[in-house]
């Protein structure tokens, strides 16, 4: 039996794009856009969840309020930057975010309440370098950083597992939560002496408590699918000892070889072998519940490979 997949989509996503000529443009959507319509058209186990947008209060389950205030009046001026030197402003940049934010939670919803969807995926969330007072790495605000907000606040007894392929380390999930016991974190990424940001090495495994229950799983440069799959191997083994209440899925698609950012060199079987086993954990400990962000990835084709290898993984059942 398959499982029916949620996938939030709407013209309100797309506005998250600077200027033309930086990698975070709306152009590396394109190909998965079209694809994903016509899935969206022809499987009526592919449910359109509607976009939203966030409140100013969403944003501060996790940015400081002065930071949100910040990026309010940068999005006005429609100028500067929002970070040393990757995340330039532009007009409206405040709402773009908000949709993103709003749509996350969303799926949140969607999959906390199960009656439609256990699935549910927002292709362009992700963001997972902003921190909670400052922009970083394309990213304004942390629509992963928020959801784990929201969804602990909605069940602080139990644990989360945040799961995140992109090839950056997800330094804006990792250092805000490094002391916090419930969040179990697994992050497969290119080796930072080689990649921005620079950070996520394997002896940072959570400070106090929380000691134990991170795993940073570094690829170097050139690494493939085998180097990917051993990984993978390890991450299985804390998706079972956090047994989670909810799994987020950061998918990103800048490790595929032809990145223009990275130098990771893996397929997109790398992803439908993340997604098969994410997708299991899931069903074995979370009742389901998964909520996948596409995260980043600048290349179109890869991003409509990965992405569609997931959400096919997810269709398929376990
Ligand atoms: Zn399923
Ligand atoms: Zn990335």
């Amino acid at each position: 039996m398959g499982c029916p997949v949620g996938v939030a989509w709407g013209q309100e996503l797309l506005s998250y794009s600077f200027p033309e000529g930086h990698p975070m443009n709306v152009t590396r959507l394109s190909l998965f856009a079209i694809e994903l319509e016509k899935r969206i058209h022809s499987d009526p186990n592919v449910k359109r969840i509607p976009t939203a947008r966030a409140a100013r209060q969403d944003m501060e389950l996790f940015h400081e309020p002065k930071y949100v205030e910040f990026v309010l009046e940068a999005s006005k001026a429609g100028a500067g930057l929002l970070d040393e030197g990757d995340t330039p402003a532009f007009p409206g940049i405040y709402d773009a975010s908000a949709w993103i934010v709003g749509t996350t939670l969303n799926c949140l919803k969607y999959i906390e309440d199960g009656r439609e969807v256990k699935h549910a995926i927002n292709p362009v969330g992700g963001l997972h370098h902003a921190k909670p007072g400052r922009a970083g790495g394309f990213c304004v605000f942390n629509d992963a950083s928020i959801a784990i907000m929201a969804a602990h606040k909605h069940t602080p007894d139990r644990n989360i597992l945040y799961f995140d392929i992109d090839a950056h380390h997800g330094d804006g999930v990792y250092y805000p939560f490094e002391e916090a016991p419930w969040l179990y974190i697994v992050d497969i990424h290119e080796d930072g002496r080689y990649l921005y940001p620079g950070t996520g090495y394997r002896e940072e495994t959570g400070t106090g408590r929380a000691i134990g229950t991170k795993i940073n799983l570094c690829l170097r440069p050139g690494a493939g699918d085998d180097e990917f799959m051993s990984a993978l191997e390890e991450a299985e083994e804390v998706f079972e000892k956090s047994n989670p209440w909810l799994i987020i899925f950061q998918a990103g698609a800048d490790g595929l070889l032809g990145d223009p950012l990275t130098h990771l060199r893996y397929s997109a079987k790398s992803h439908g072998e993340a997604a098969r086993r994410i997708h299991r954990a899931a069903h074995r400990y979370s009742d389901g519940r998964l909520l996948v962000l596409g995260g980043g990835g600048y290349s179109p084709e890869n991003v409509a490979n990965a992405w569609l290898r997931v959400t096919e993984e997810l269709l398929q059942g376990v």
